[in-house]
């Protein structure tokens, strides 16, 4: 077992959210004010990392597919499109309030004791009654304030596709199934926003609507047909971010407990170090969105099928992934702690990594003069690192850094903790004896020497 598995959950969680702190991937929002609960802040390489994701998504689902269409609507909708897709009557969670301390909690989140006594877990004090509380940020938009002015932050990127799915029809003329697909920002207030990015009340989506023909009758499965396609295509998305297939599982969602617009769903679960919780959903929408949206907005929003002859409300088949949960599935799934330190003659107790895939590491390739006070060698180093930026990309991302600040143990211990697969550093012996450069593993260790000549294609080959 390694020493990762035997740190408990919260350890883990602990050393990830401080080692994203420490390297300058996450920090906590409005973190010099005290903070603001369920909102992060990405810094350079948490942006990094994140826009590797999106860029891979993007490719796969939008990119390298002739039937989608990419969108990127509004945060700020019509109000009345909250009404017609159901989250004004029925986005809520249930919220109790503790009478003594006045904590609020998600009455279906708390244990069995606390439930049955309606006992306060954090001071003992009494629980009261179960409210009904709507997750949808409000705001006014304009000068007044009155009802006709109110809009909400959207809670999910899907509605945006929908309203717009007659401007795609009308601009494209595209044939059925297709789909519009959407990479955004969505706001949940969170009654209780926890486990880092798992649970925020600011988060990214990255939504696909993809609309199909309606069953003839009630034993018509062709929809399924799409749906297990879907399936099959985000676990290759997991794959393409480098995520352990092991640690997903499918959750096929019973009847009453599904979305009130969903025929069929299945959940992707991760194993987190808090345990197995939703990563990914898949859903069967039916005709539900569409059909709410035409009845509210008074517009048609139906589809004529050119072959058939027909004018029918297309289906619709929703794969939803959050952004944040796979940056932090990623971050999980890589984060290492071993007892390699020495190898780098460098006295520590324990050397922490992240073993990302080179796919979506910030950096590929770091660059490195054996020391920094010796002008030749920082000039070899940079020429190096400018062959690198210029000639080597992995899906047209260079990714590559320069780095010459404390010594040499320390820069590898610097790249291991922010996953940077290889090193290369430039030594007296590349300048005297034109040795090469070596280059260094980041999951082995093992350093080998490589003729500059051969540089790129070794580290194209191996990335
Ligand atoms: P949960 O049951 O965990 O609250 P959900 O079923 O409400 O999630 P969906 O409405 O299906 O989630 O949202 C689609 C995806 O958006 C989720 O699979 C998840 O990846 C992401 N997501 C949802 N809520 C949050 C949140 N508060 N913070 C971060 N990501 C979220």
């Amino acid at each position: 077992m390694s020493k990762t598995q035997e740190k408990d959950g919260d350890n883990v969680m602990e050393s990830i959210i401080s080692l994203c702190k420490r390297r300058g991937f996450i920090f906590q929002g409005s973190e010099i004010y005290g903070g603001l609960a369920g909102t992060w802040d990405y810094g350079p390489l948490g942006v990094a990392l994140k826009n590797n994701i999106k860029k891979l998504w993007w490719k796969r689902f939008v990119d390298d597919r002739d039937d989608m269409y990419g969108v990127d609507a509004a945060i700020l909708m019509n109000q009345k499109t909250w009404e017609a897709s159901g989250h004004v009557g029925g986005f809520a969670d249930p919220l109790v309030e503790c009478s003594k301390c006045k904590h609020r909690f998600r009455a279906d989140q708390l244990d069995a004791e606390a439930t049955t006594k309606k006992k306060c877990p954090d001071c003992d004090g009494k629980l009261g009654e179960t409210k009904s509380f709507n997750m949808m940020f409000k705001t006014h938009v304009g000068a007044g304030e009155d009802t006709a002015s109110v809009s909400y932050l959207r809670p999910e990127t899907a509605q945006g596709m929908f309203v717009n799915f007659k401007n795609i029809v009308d601009s494209f003329h595209p044939k059925l199934p297709f789909g519009l697909a959407q990479i955004g920002k969505a706001f949940r207030n969170e009654i209780a926003p926890r486990d880092f990015l798992f649970r925020a009340r600011e988060f990214e989506q990255m939504e696909i609507e993809y609309f199909i023909k309606p069953p003839k009758d009630a034993k018509d499965s062709e929809w399924k047909k799409t749906f297990d396609n879907f399936v099959g295509e985000i676990k290759a998305f997991m794959a393409d971010v480098g995520l352990d297939a092991k640690k997903v599982h499918e959750l096929e969602v019973p009847d009453g407990e599904r979305a009130h617009y969903s025929k069929h769903t299945i959940d992707f679960e991760f194993d987190w170090p808090f345990g197995r919780k939703e990563l990914y959903g898949l859903a069967y929408r039916t005709d539900f969105d569409l059909k709410q949206h035409s009845d509210f907005s008074k517009v048609d929003l139906s589809y004529f099928d050119e072959d058939a002859k027909e004018r029918f409300i297309p289906h619709c088949i929703e794969p939803s992934f959050g952004l944040d949960r796979t940056v932090l599935a990623v971050l999980c799934d890589a984060y290492r702690e071993d007892d390699m330190g020495a190898l780098d003659k460098e006295k520590v107790e324990k050397r922490i990594f992240l073993k990302l895939a080179p796919s979506v590491a910030p950096y590929k390739v770091a660059v490195f003069p054996l020391l920094k006070n010796k002008p030749e060698l920082v000039k070899k180093a940079k020429e190096v690192f400018e062959m690198i930026k210029k000639e080597f990309s992995i899906k047209g991302v260079s990714g590559v850094t320069f780095d010459d600040n404390g010594n040499i143990g320390k820069r590898y211990r610097r790249q291991d903790e922010i996953g940077t697969p290889y090193c290369v550093t430039i030594d007296f012996d590349t300048l005297e004896k034109s040795a090469g450069v070596t280059v260094r593993d980041r999951d082995t260790g093992k350093q080998e020497r490589v003729t500059e000549g051969e540089l790129i294609d070794f580290l194209q080959n191996k990335l």
